[in-house]
């Protein structure tokens, strides 16, 4: 028996819903993808939905919505995947790393404002916080900063469906929900909580970027008689921007619909385990984060640790046929980051965060028993 850290759940229910859609004449973009749009929207409480390839295309995406350019300069955090700031990258931008708040292992707002004081007004483009491991961000203060040197926000949710925070008015502001953020983007990669194989999404309640996001998908190529300049009849298109085949197969929109409807249940099992795992190692050396209850609903993608020796407990639950995870090596000491010029030693926190980091299994199918197994060995070998 091995117990991986993260795996898809996959019911004879998803089966059939993918079956089905195999019978009809859409296999790429085709009824599912506005349905899935319009249920992904709901969930999380926003105006407007694009689903596309993957994540990262809607994080590039988002990128090119916002017009960013050859010398963009963006704010992001060193602790995610490297995605999150290769957008920049993609469109020729700049990234400029935030240190991250050693209590949550979020972006450090304090960090963001030291950053912004530093340079002239204007120096800035936008922001991209990140929801690790489920954990929201508190938008609405990264909003009175962004308000305040005039920047976007991009919020990548890929860790967070279903996660929410209370703000200063007592209102629930689920992660992607765009009252904050200008952009959110999520991922139906297996090991996120809803499983596409591939997949992603952007949501917003802005209707100018949605309108440019339906465009970037398919090519920058549209059919709609109200957006065209001429019109030579029923064939007739134009392409009027540089676009991406970024589309989503609706084969896959299928899978995401029947996967969504579990999405509420899958949440409370990943709230159920970290419950476990709290309680497990409250009067143990193994550190774990902790946050405002009553203020913060965490979507748990990942439950992550932190111990003396990291190295030494990680080859040791391998011995015992548990895969845990380490996220994330931090973005900036990345190879390709540090052939730019980002230095080893830049982010105190991030490295040492990144230096005492383990990912625990974490993911709704998880048994009791599977868990007790853990905890028996994480607390065996820290003692
Ligand atoms: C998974 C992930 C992405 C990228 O999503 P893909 O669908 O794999 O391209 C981006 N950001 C974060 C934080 C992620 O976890």
């Amino acid at each position: 028996m091995s117990i991986p850290y993260g795996r898809q759940h996959v019911t004879q229910k998803d089966i059939d819903a993918v079956v089905e859609t195999l019978k009809h004449d859409f296999l790429t973009q085709g009824p599912k993808i506005a349905e899935f749009e319009e249920k992904f929207a709901q969930y999380v409480g926003a105006k407007y939905a694009v689903a596309l390839s993957n994540g990262t295309a809607a994080l590039h995406l988002c990128a090119l919505a916002l017009g960013v350019e050859q010398g963009t300069k963006v704010i992001t955090t060193p602790i995610t995947f490297a995605a999150s700031a290769n957008c920049v990258r993609y469109c020729g931008g700049e990234v400029f790393f935030a240190d991250i708040d050693p209590k949550t292992a979020l972006i450090d707002l304090e960090k963001i404002e030291n950053l912004l004081q530093a340079h002239p007004k204007g120096t800035f483009a936008g922001i991209i916080p990140v929801d690790f491991m489920g954990l929201p961000v508190d938008l609405e203060k990264v909003r009175a900063l962004a308000d305040e040197y005039g920047l976007w926000i991009i919020e990548d949710a890929c860790h967070a469906p279903g996660g929410y925070f209370i703000d200063s008015k007592g209102e629930k502001q689920t992660c992607g929900n765009g009252a904050y953020a200008d952009l959110a983007i999520f991922s139906f990669h297996p090991v996120k909580h809803i499983a596409c194989g591939e997949g992603g999404m952007i949501t917003t309640n802005r209707k100018d970027l949605y309108d440019k996001l339906q465009l970037l998908r398919t090519h920058g190529i549209t059919k709609n008689p109200d957006l065209l300049h001429e019109n030579h009849g029923g064939w007739y298109y134009e392409m009027q921007t540089l676009g991406y085949n970024y589309r989503m197969p609706d084969i896959l929109a299928a899978l995401g619909i029947s996967q969504l409807e579990r999405a509420e249940a899958g949440l409370q099992r990943r709230q159920a385990i970290a419950a476990r795992y709290d309680e497990a190692f409250r009067n143990s050396k193994v550190c774990f984060f902790q946050y405002p209850k009553a203020q913060i609903k965490h979507a748990y993608h990942l439950y992550v640790i932190q111990v003396e020796d990291r190295k030494g407990l990680y080859d040791y639950l391998r011995t015992h046929q548990i895969f845990a995870q380490v996220h994330y090596i931090p973005v900036h000491t990345l190879p390709y980051y540090q052939s730019l010029g980002y230095q080893k030693g830049a982010m105190p926190e991030a490295e040492n965060y990144y230096a005492h980091a383990l990912s625990l299994p974490m993911y709704p199918t998880l048994t009791e028993a599977e868990q007790d197994f853990v905890i028996e060995k994480v607390l065996e070998f820290c003692g």
